[in-house]
C-alpha cells in the first residue's frame, strides 16, 4: 500500500472500520496505461457491473471512450453521473422497460441478445433510430488453464448471446424495421483470461465475424466487440493483465480487418486494484491447533474471496498500542484463517494464510477489492454496520503521527 494511502487508513477511526478506501490517482494512472497501450482503432468502454462507485466512474471518465451497462439501473446512475459520455447497453434479460428508458436515453450502442429481444424494441422504436450489435455465442475452445478462476459465458451452452444459427432470424427482422442500424457483432465469452489467450480469442472472432458478413447480403460489418474478460491473478496481485503485449497483439490482427473499429468492455482489469477493504483485527483464537483471526465486517462486505473461493491478498498494518491490563491476543509465524463476523463457516476472507505477527487490533487491509467487491455483496447479513468509504487524492498532507496520537 503506498504512502498516501496507508496514512489516510491509519487516521481513520476505528468506528470508521470497515472501509473501503479508493486509491484515484492510482486508478486514474492505470487506465491511462490501460489506453496507451491500445491502438487508436480501437474503443475502450468500462463494463460499470465491476464497480460504480459514483468517483471511480468520475476518475475513469476522461481515459475511456464509454461506459458499458447491464441494467437500467447503470444505464441511470452512469447517465446521471456523466450525462455526455457514450453508453453500450448489454445483457441478458432486458426489460420492455429497460428498452424503452434506452431508447429515451438515446444509448450508443444496444447489444441484443435474443430474437425476442429484437421484437421487444422494434416494437418500441416509434420512429426513432437505434445502432445494434448482436450478440453471439460462438462455438470456441476456450483455454483450459481458465480453471475455476475464470468465468465461462459462451463457446457452449449458456444463456448469453445468441447461436450463429439464430443471427439470420434477426437480419430479416432488421431489415423489415427501418430504425435499426445493425453495426456489427458482439461476443463476451469468458474472463480470467491472459493476454496470449484473449488475443488468440479475439484473432478467431474477428475471422469468423467478417467471414459471417462476407455471406450476409446487405450486411456491412463496421464493428465488433470482443467483451472484457482480461484475467486478475489474485493469488498474483502485482501480474495484472499484459495490456503492453495485448495492444501490441492486437495491432498486426486489426491489420488484416482494415475497415472495422474493434471494442473491448473489461471490469475487473481496470478496477480491481485500486479497492482497498481495511479492517481490523478483532479477536485471535485458536482451535484445534488453528489459528483465526476473528475481523470487523466480512463477506457480506467483501464477498469476492467468497464467490471466487480464493484467500484475498491482505497486508497487515500493525498497531503497536496496547491499552488493555491483559496480554495481547495474537499469532506469529503461522497460518491463519480470516474471518468475519458472521454466523456461518462460509464467512473466510482467507484461509490458512502465514503471516509473521498478527494481533488483536492491528489492522488488515484487503487489497485488489476494487472491482465485483462492496456491489456483489451481501451488505443486509446480519444487520451489521456497512462500510464507510473513503477516496484518497493527491492533495492530501501525511501526518505519520496521527495514529498514534489518536489512541489511548
Ligand atoms: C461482465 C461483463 C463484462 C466485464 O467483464 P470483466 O470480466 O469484468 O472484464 C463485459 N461485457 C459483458 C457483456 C459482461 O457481462
Amino acid at each position: 500500500m503506498r504512502a498516501a494511502l496507508l496514512d489516510r487508513v491509519v487516521r481513520l477511526a476505528d468506528d470508521d472500520l470497515p472501509a473501503y478506501v479508493y486509491d484515484l490517482p492510482a486508478l486514474r494512472e492505470h487506465v491511462h496505461a490501460v489506453r496507451a497501450a491500445l491502438p487508436d482503432r480501437v474503443g475502450l468502454l468500462y463494463a460499470a457491473k465491476a464497480n460504480s462507485d459514483p468517483r471511480v466512474l468520475g476518475a475513469l471518465a476522461g481515459h475511456v471512450d464509454g461506459f458499458e451497462v447491464a441494467s437500467g439501473g447503470e444505464l441511470g446512475h452512469v447517465r446521471a453521473l456523466l450525462p455526455d459520455a457514450p453508453v453500450a447497453f448489454g445483457g441478458p434479460g432486458k426489460t420492455p422497460t429497460e428498452l424503452a428508458h434506452a431508447l429515451d436515453a438515446k444509448v450508443e450502442r444496444l447489444h441484443i441478445e435474443s430474437e425476442h429481444e429484437l421484437r421487444l424494441l422494434t416494437g418500441l422504436l416509434d420512429g426513432r433510430t437505434v445502432d445494434v450489435l448482436l450478440r453471439v455465442n460462438l462455438p470456441v475452445d476456450l483455454p483450459a488453464d481458465l480453471g475455476r478462476a475464470g468465468l465461462v459465458m459462451g463457446g457452449r451452452p449458456s444463456p448469453f448471446g445468441m447461436d450463429p444459427a439464430r443471427l439470420d432470424r434477426c437480419l430479416e427482422l432488421i431489415a423489415a424495421v427501418p430504425g435499426v442500424r445493425l453495426r456489427g457483432l458482439h461476443f463476451h465469452l469468458a474472463s480470467g483470461l491472459t493476454a496470449p489467450a484473449h488475443l488468440a480469442l479475439v484473432d478467431g472472432t474477428l475471422a469468423w465475424a467478417e467471414d459471417w458478413a462476407a455471406h450476409r447480403r446487405g450486411v456491412c460489418l463496421s464493428e465488433v466487440n470482443v467483451g472484457g474478460g482480461m484475467g486478475v491473478d489474485y493469488a498474483h496481485p502485482h501480474q495484472g493483465f499484459d495490456w503492453p503485449a495485448f495492444g501490441a497483439g492486437l495491432r498486426p490482427l486489426l491489420a488484416r480487418h482494415p475497415g472495422l473499429t474493434l471494442r473491448i468492455e473489461p471490469g475487473r482489469s481496470v478496477t480491481a486494484y485500486c479497492g482497498w477493504y481495511v479492517t481490523q483485527v478483532l479477536d485471535i483464537k485458536f482451535s484445534r491447533g488453528q489459528a483465526f483471526a476473528v475481523l470487523r465486517g466480512g463477506t457480506h462486505h467483501l464477498r469476492t474471496p467468497s464467490a471466487k473461493q480464493h484467500d484475498q491478498p491482505f497486508e497487515v498494518i500493525p498497531d503497536d498500542v496496547w491499552p488493555r491490563p491483559w496480554d495481547r491476543p495474537e499469532v506469529r509465524d503461522e497460518p491463519v484463517t480470516l474471518v468475519g463476523q458472521l454466523c456461518t463457516p462460509k464467512d473466510v476472507l482467507a484461509r490458512r494464510v502465514g503471516v509473521a505477527r498478527l494481533r488483536v487490533g492491528d489492522r488488515v487491509a484487503f487489497a485488489m477489492a476494487g472491482a465485483y467487491a462492496w456491489n456483489i455483496s451481501h451488505h443486509g447479513f446480519l444487520m451489521h454496520p456497512h462500510p464507510t468509504f473513503h477516496h484518497v487524492e493527491e492533495a492530501e498532507v501525511p501526518d505519520p503521527g496521527a495514529y498514534a496520537r489518536r489512541l489511548p
